[in-house]
């Protein structure tokens, strides 16, 4: 049977482009190695240990998710290597200018990117940015020169520069200032932390799934044929590579990708040292590899790390570590590749490869999907 599209991925990426397939009565099958992918929520431990937060302008990941607490950004406490200041405190209120010209030039790029956002459903990352030349800077422009252009020096390295390396892994020298902007939204507008019914997506899925790897894909004559690790060959007229960019890059040719950055994430129990335990979340510098920490709803922590050896009495007067999940390829962040969203009139890619975070994805799975069922006889 050659089917209409075959998915692979069940990530943010692949979940969002095979449901608006299954809405629009394309005949698909997904396949994928895990469900989720990068939406790693842990429902016996109540935690994310891949994708932490959601935002209230992610129209599209948000359906496959379910928001759980709000992060309440007035209870963080911002460390550097000479002291640290809660956002609450005399330090935040030195810094109203600073913070007001963030909030602006903010406003501007997010009133741009909502704009961008939209067109990226109907037309390419590319095509979107032909239209946005303010987008198309921020694309390949590095994020600390942006922020010298808009004297942002000291508002990004006292807040904006620990929230984004909360959300990267990296300094500000490696990603772009459109993964910066991204990202920074998060401080402005509300984020949640979340949880996602893995029952839920298995019934919308349906027979469509097949929990597997895809180790081979050939195309001939329009027809696709992929087989998997567990040696099912299945063909379509349509595959959406919705897997990571290092895993897409091997099937397709893709050239250039950005480069990965590391995350280790722990779950502990114990108690936060003096100085750590006064606010829910605490955000280091660049300089420190423990990247912050987080206060779960049942008082347990999450510690992010960019290095898997984590010094965990360094921040706990007692701990004891319920699970880590360690990131090899956590995101791709570094770097101004550009990987394009179809390969020839049948093989699409989606995925996080041109822009971080579950949202960007998602909107690159409703892309694909929309150009295929385009395609297909009504
Ligand atoms: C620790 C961490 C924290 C993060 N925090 C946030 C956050 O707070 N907010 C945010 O927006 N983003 C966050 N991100 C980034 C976000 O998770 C990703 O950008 C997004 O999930 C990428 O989605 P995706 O569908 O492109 O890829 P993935 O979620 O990685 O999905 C790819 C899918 O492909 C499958 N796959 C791979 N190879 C094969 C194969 N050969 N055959 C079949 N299937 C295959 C995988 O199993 C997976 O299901 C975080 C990421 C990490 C790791």
């Amino acid at each position: 049977m050659v089917h209409d599209v075959v998915v692979i991925g069940a990530g943010s990426a692949g979940l969002s482009c095979a449901k608006r397939l299954i809405e629009g009565g394309a005949d698909v099958r997904v396949v994928s190695d895990t469900l989720g992918g990068r939406l790693a929520y842990d429902a016996g431990e109540a935690v994310n240990f891949g994708a932490y937060f959601v935002m209230s302008n992610y129209h599209h990941a948000e359906k496959l998710v379910t928001r759980r607490t709000r992060i309440n950004p007035l209870s963080c406490r911002f460390h550097d290597a000479d002291g640290s200041f809660a956002t609450l405190s005399g330090h935040t209120v030195r810094r109203i200018p600073g913070l007001a010209r963030f909030a602006l030039v903010m406003a501007r790029f997010m009133r741009h990117y909502s704009t961008f956002k939209t067109n990226c459903e109907y037309m390419s990352q590319r095509e979107a940015m032909e239209l946005d030349p303010y987008i198309a800077r921020l694309f390949v422009q590095p994020a600390s020169e942006f922020i010298a252009a808009h004297r942002l020096g000291a508002v990004a390295e006292d807040y904006v520069s620990k929230f984004s390396y909360a959300c990267t892994g990296v300094d500000l020298d490696s990603i772009t200032a459109l993964d910066f902007c991204n990202v920074s939204q998060g401080l402005l507008v509300p984020i949640h932390r979340f949880s996602v019914d893995e029952q839920a997506i298995r019934g919308w899925l349906g027979q469509a799934y097949l929990q597997d790897t895809v180790v081979a894909h050939a195309e001939q004559d329009g027809v696709h044929t992929l087989s998997t690790a567990g040696g099912v060959t299945l063909q379509a007229r349509n595959v959406v590579f919705a897997t990571p960019a290092a895993v897409t890059a091997q099937f397709l040719d893709l050239g250039e990708i950005r480069r990965t950055c590391q995350l280790y994430v722990l779950h502990v129990r114990g108690r936060l040292r003096t100085g750590l335990d006064g606010e829910a979340m605490n955000l280091f510098p660049f300089s420190s590899p423990i990247i912050f920490t987080a206060v779960q709803d049942d008082g347990s922590v999450l510690v992010y790390s960019r290095e898997p050896e984590v010094d965990l009495d360094a921040l706990f007067v007692r701990h004891e570590l319920v699970s880590r999940r360690d990131w090899d390829k956590a995101m791709y962040v570094s770097g101004r590749a550009y990987v394009e969203q179809q390969y020839g009139p049948s093989t699409y890619v989606a995925g996080d490869h041109n822009g971080l975070g579950l949202e960007p994805a998602a909107i690159s799975g409703v892309y694909a999907a929309r150009q295929i069922l385009k395609t297909l006889p009504r």
